[in-house]
């Protein structure tokens, strides 16, 4: 069986930016479980994971808009110190999760700090960046109906959702 649309596919996955550092990786053992075509992962990605077969390696190299889109300027804004606890110390680089006021929260990063004003980044921490994985393909089955139905894997090693 090969990797194709809808079919539940068992990945170990190891992602760096070039410089080999693992910045994300699927637990030891306990490989991600998506379902395919299904735009569960970057397009780049899925896309060189279409026709492998079980155990079969691959070094994948995804450019930004392939990946986590390019760095949109538009995301960078400038918000009020004053919307920041008053003794959170803030540093360019750092991230943090951001409550709106309906209530969602929003993953930023600190771009830069300038006395009473703080330029957030809105763009998904990896966007801009050329992703490098190392993949290897653990396991292909076919989906349920009822995961083609929901468009996601279940099971032991899906996300253990419920099904009422
Ligand atoms: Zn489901």
């Amino acid at each position: 069986m090969k990797v194709a649309k809808d079919r539940i596919i068992a990945l170990e996955y190891r992602l760096h930016l070039g410089d080999g550092q693992v910045i994300d990786q699927s637990e030891p053992g306990s490989p991600l479980s998506y379902m395919h075509g299904r735009g569960q992962i970057v397009p780049g990605l899925e896309g060189a994971l279409e026709g492998m077969g079980v155990g079969d390696a691959k070094k994948v190299v995804v450019a930004p808009a392939q990946g986590y889109g390019e760095h949109d300027s538009r995301g960078l804004q400038e918000v009020p110190r004053t919307m920041f606890p008053a003794n959170a110390e803030l540093t360019p680089g750092m991230r943090l999760a951001a409550q709106t006021d309906g209530g969602e929260v929003i993953p930023i990063g600190i771009h830069e700090v300038k006395g009473d004003t703080v330029v957030v980044d809105l763009n998904h921490p990896l966007a801009g960046k050329t992703l490098h994985f190392d993949v290897t393909v653990r396991d292909i089955r076919d989906a349920t109906a009822e995961e083609i139905t929901h468009g996601h894997a279940h099971g032991p090693d899906g996300h253990g959702h419920d099904h009422d």
